[in-house]
């Protein structure tokens, strides 16, 4: 639910996700509330109660709109708000979310939204970090995006999901295309060998040894192995 369809339209015909639309494997619309105001000059948004700047989104048009996505799908889908104050969107998250028939995304715009609608229908407030954007439009594009990937036949190989950053709780290792040098720069040794016990090995002590230098944090809620903790000590007394 959205005051900009087009702008998230131009996004999601795009590349993967465009794809995945267009094979059936994920459904996505963009709906413009402007279409359910009923003021007689298309408003949807006025000034806010109490002055300051800005305008903020009135509730009447929100909530009809909700109410016709409702209708449509005869379901009640959860809507999420997209929201600078909402709790900050993670993987899990994300693999949460998948798990669900369908979920109503909604942006906010100028100001943001009139409260008492907030509290009307929306169940969850999703932020994509603490910085403020001027619409929830692309944090929205941003979670329909890590969804669509999560769900069967969206990417071309399901298992690549299951091998990136934060998926396991850890980044992601090092990787590389031809040529095998560019740059002065090779393409370590052990990946070129085909030696699949070796490359499963380096890939995850590079996941480690990232994970551990760029987001220590990480590593204190990952699911570690005992041949991981003694990588991750060596490590450490390396470098002390
Ligand atoms: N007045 C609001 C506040 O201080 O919390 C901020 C409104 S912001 C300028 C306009 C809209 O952009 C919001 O209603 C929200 O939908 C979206 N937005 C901005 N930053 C966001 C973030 N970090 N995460 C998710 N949505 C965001």
């Amino acid at each position: 639910m959205t005051l900009f369809p087009e702008m998230c339209e131009n996004v999601l015909k795009e590349s993967i996700i465009g794809r995945a639309r267009e094979k059936g494997c994920v459904e996505i619309n963009a709906v413009n509330i402007r279409d359910y105001t009923l003021d007689k000059h298309n408003r949807v948004d006025d000034a806010t109660y109490g002055g300051g700047m800005g305008m903020l989104m009135q509730p009447q048009p929100i909530f009809d709109c909700y109410k016709a996505v409702c209708e449509k799908h005869k379901t009640k889908p959860r809507l999420i708000y997209m929201s600078p104050q909402g709790e900050t969107l993670t993987q899990q998250k994300v693999k949460e979310l998948s798990t669900l028939d369908g979920l109503v995304i909604l942006c906010g715009h100028y100001e943001g939204i009139d409260e008492r609608v907030i509290e009307e229908i929306v169940d969850e407030e999703i932020s994509i970090g603490d910085y403020v954007l001027t619409g929830g439009e692309l944090p929205a594009l941003i979670l329909a995006d890590s969804i669509s990937r999560m769900l069967d036949g969206v990417l071309p190989n399901d298992e690549a999901k299951e091998l990136e950053s934060h998926y396991n709780g850890l980044l992601e290792y090092p990787q590389y295309t031809r040529p095998p040098e560019w740059h002065n720069k090779k393409v370590p040794e052990v990946l070129l060998s085909g030696h699949h016990a070796n490359i499963e090995k380096w890939r995850r002590q590079q996941s480690l040894k990232r994970t551990y230098e760029r987001r220590p944090d990480m590593l204190n809620k990952a699911e570690l192995t005992k041949e991981d903790k003694e990588f991750l000590e060596a490590l450490k007394k390396s470098r002390e």
